[in-house]
């Protein structure tokens, strides 16, 4: 059994994003120092790190440099080769380890993965050209929904398919050399569960919540999910059972579709803090990038559960510009990512407004 890291050691993050920044203020809260490797020279993680190596994620002379300097690996985004933490596992601790990112990677690899634990999925089909792109489709019917197979999130790469007409049209656009077709599902709800997996195999989720995405991204949390014990009890199953497949330490996300039956079919797992899981800073005993911080150190997991229930909103392109407004409101806490480009559809940053009284809300009303 590897020992614990301990407060004053090092933690190494791969990716310089928002979620690396909250992390290292959970790090450094607990006496941990940070170093991160990002191939960007702006990076919101960056303002907070004691360290920071800008450089290629092939770069072998910067990642040995970069394993040196840290006593645990971790990464906060998916979009680094595979390779580069196999790489980095023969130098220092990784945690979660390569096969978990492997997997997530891939659209087809993880519903394979999922399909084969005996959980529920959409109906997918992989096509490589026209020809498989209208056999798919005939196949799981109309809608469905063509996506990359790889480099796709927040529903970049989607093409939504309405009619067998446009099909020669869209697989112009579609620019990758393979992809997944997947039925729309008519889902009644969107839910995901966070969970943490300690290095002794403990496991500690918190409460399952309710998504709502907007153009593929996501734009509120309501937590907990106002859901019935048998779904609550199904959701946490299916995230156990895939954190335990992967033998997994760390955080890890698992988002699912309520189909209008009430089944649970799984869409997407992220081997990370995740954006669903933002309202554990402000309402839970411990927040999601402690819990993560404390998993890969080898330390014991803290104690999820809520004290309030609790809505979380993504601050998306330039409703960032609002962020005054919020000040207003005592139950409403304010958290900017510290990006000075703001684009459309980029995170900015996310309130979370605390459900303490009945007053009206900002984020509800
Ligand atoms: P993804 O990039 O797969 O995370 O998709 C982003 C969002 O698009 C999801 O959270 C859903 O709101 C929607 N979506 C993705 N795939 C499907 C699907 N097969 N059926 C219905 N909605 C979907």
């Amino acid at each position: 059994m590897t020992k614990a890291i301990t407060p004053g050691s090092s933690i190494g993050i791969i990716g310089g994003g928002q979620l690396g920044r909250m992390m290292i203020h959970a790090a450094s809260r607990m006496g941990y120092k940070s170093v991160v490797f990002c191939d960007k020279k702006e990076s919101p993680a960056y303002h907070v790190a004691n360290h920071s190596i800008t450089a290629s994620y092939e770069d072998q002379d910067a990642l040995k440099r970069f394993a040196e300097l840290s006593d645990v690996v971790t990464f906060e985004f998916e979009n680094i080769p595979h390779k580069t933490v196999q790489l980095l596992e023969k130098w220092t601790l990784v945690r979660p380890n390569w096969e978990a990112l492997h997997i997530s990677q891939n659209r087809l690899r993880e519903k394979d993965f999922v399909k084969a634990l005996g959980i529920g999925t959409v109906k997918y089909k992989r096509i490589t050209n026209l020809e498989s792109l209208t056999s798919s489709v005939k196949e799981i019917g109309i809608p469905s929904l063509l996506k990359t197979t790889e480099l796709g999130y927040d529903g970049k790469g989607q093409f939504v398919i309405k009619t067998f007409s446009e099909l020669e049209n869209i697989w112009k656009k579609f620019s990758a050399p393979e992809g997944i077709v997947e039925q729309l599902v008519p889902f009644k709800m969107e839910l995901s569960v966070v969970a943490a997996r300690g290095s002794t195999g403990e496991y500690k989720p918190f409460a399952p919540v309710q998504n709502i995405h907007k153009d593929g991204i996501l734009d509120t949390t309501i937590a907990p999910a106002e859901i019935s014990q048998s779904l609550i009890q199904r959701a946490l199953e299916i995230s156990q059972n895939i954190m335990d497949q992967l033998n997994y330490v760390g955080i890890l996300a698992v988002e699912m579709f309520v189909t209008q039956e009430d089944q649970i079919l799984v869409n997407e797992i992220a081997p990370r803090p995740h954006n669903s899981g933002h309202w554990t800073l402000d309402a839970c005993c411990t927040n999601q990038f402690e819990q993560h911080i404390r998993a890969i150190c080898g330390l014991p997991l803290g104690d999820p559960t809520w004290h309030t229930k609790a809505v979380m909103k993504n601050l998306i392109g330039i409703e960032v510009n609002n962020w005054k407004s919020y000040l207003a409101h005592s139950s409403v806490k304010l958290h900017l990512y510290g990006k000075d480009d703001c684009k459309p559809g980029r995170k900015m940053g996310h309130v979370t407004e605390l459900i303490i009284s009945s007053k009206k809300s900002p984020l509800r009303d």
